[in-house]
């Protein structure tokens, strides 16, 4: 086959689109992205692998698969991951083959991960759709981070240089989303996958018979 023609072939196959959705933490994003799981059962989310310490509440295989430091090494150098990153210490990383495959499968795939992760996405697959969520001022954010006040005044400080140089990278991304109000918000992300499903080149192939039936000579 050649060149030509294998891209065509490759392009005719329907595929999902990638959504990469970064934010600094207190922005909302884990509760936006499960609520748009919720709404589209065409949405798909990547667990992570990570070697941070599971928090209550979390499960492995769930919210992460929580690996040591030898696995995630073992990992990185046998090419297992898309992206990964050392984010504030601990290791975070995607694996290609389940994107790849859920991809390839004509689902759309969410990853939840952080502004590095997302420039090397970006580099890699540059027809992902990067989206960026902010809280709606400096104060709210100081706010949700701080919560209850029982944390240590450093901890407390070291979240929010975190949160900042988060922010700072949020330029390098396609939409941003502010989450003051919870709904609002989501509609907004969900109005990002709707166009997204309109642009021409994803309906040219979903709609590949009904196109050629509109202007061929049956008519
Ligand atoms: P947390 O530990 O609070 O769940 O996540 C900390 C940060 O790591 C968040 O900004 C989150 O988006 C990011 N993160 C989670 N999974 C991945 C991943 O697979 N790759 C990268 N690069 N960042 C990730």
């Amino acid at each position: 086959m050649s060149q030509a023609v294998e891209q065509a072939v490759e392009q005719a196959v329907e595929k999902g689109t990638l959504y990469v959705i970064s934010a600094p933490s207190g922005a909302g994003k884990t509760s936006l992205v499960a609520e748009m799981l919720r709404n589209d059962g065409q949405l798909g989310v990547s667990i992570s692998h990570t070697t941070r310490a599971m928090r209550a509440g979390e499960q492995n295989g769930v919210n992460y698969h929580f690996v040591d430091r030898t696995e995630f090494e073992a990992m990185i150098a046998r090419g297992d991951f898309l992206e990964h990153a050392d984010v504030f210490g601990n290791y975070y990383g995607t694996s290609h083959i389940w994107v790849r495959e859920t991809l390839a499968r004509g689902q759309d795939v969410i990853l939840e991960i952080d502004w590095q992760g997302a420039a090397q996405v970006r580099r890699l697959m540059p027809e992902c759709v990067c989206i960026f969520i902010v809280p709606p001022s400096p104060e709210v954010l100081r706010e949700r981070l701080v919560g209850r006040g029982t944390d240590a005044p450093d901890v407390v400080e070291r979240r929010l240089a975190e949160a900042r140089e988060e922010c700072r990278h949020a330029v390098e991304f396609d939409f941003l989303v502010v989450n003051d109000d919870f709904a609002t918000a989501l509609a907004d992300l969900l109005a990002i996958v709707r166009a997204q499903r309109l642009r021409m080149t994803v309906q040219q192939t979903r709609h590949r018979e009904l196109l050629a039936g509109l202007s061929g000579p049956a008519l």
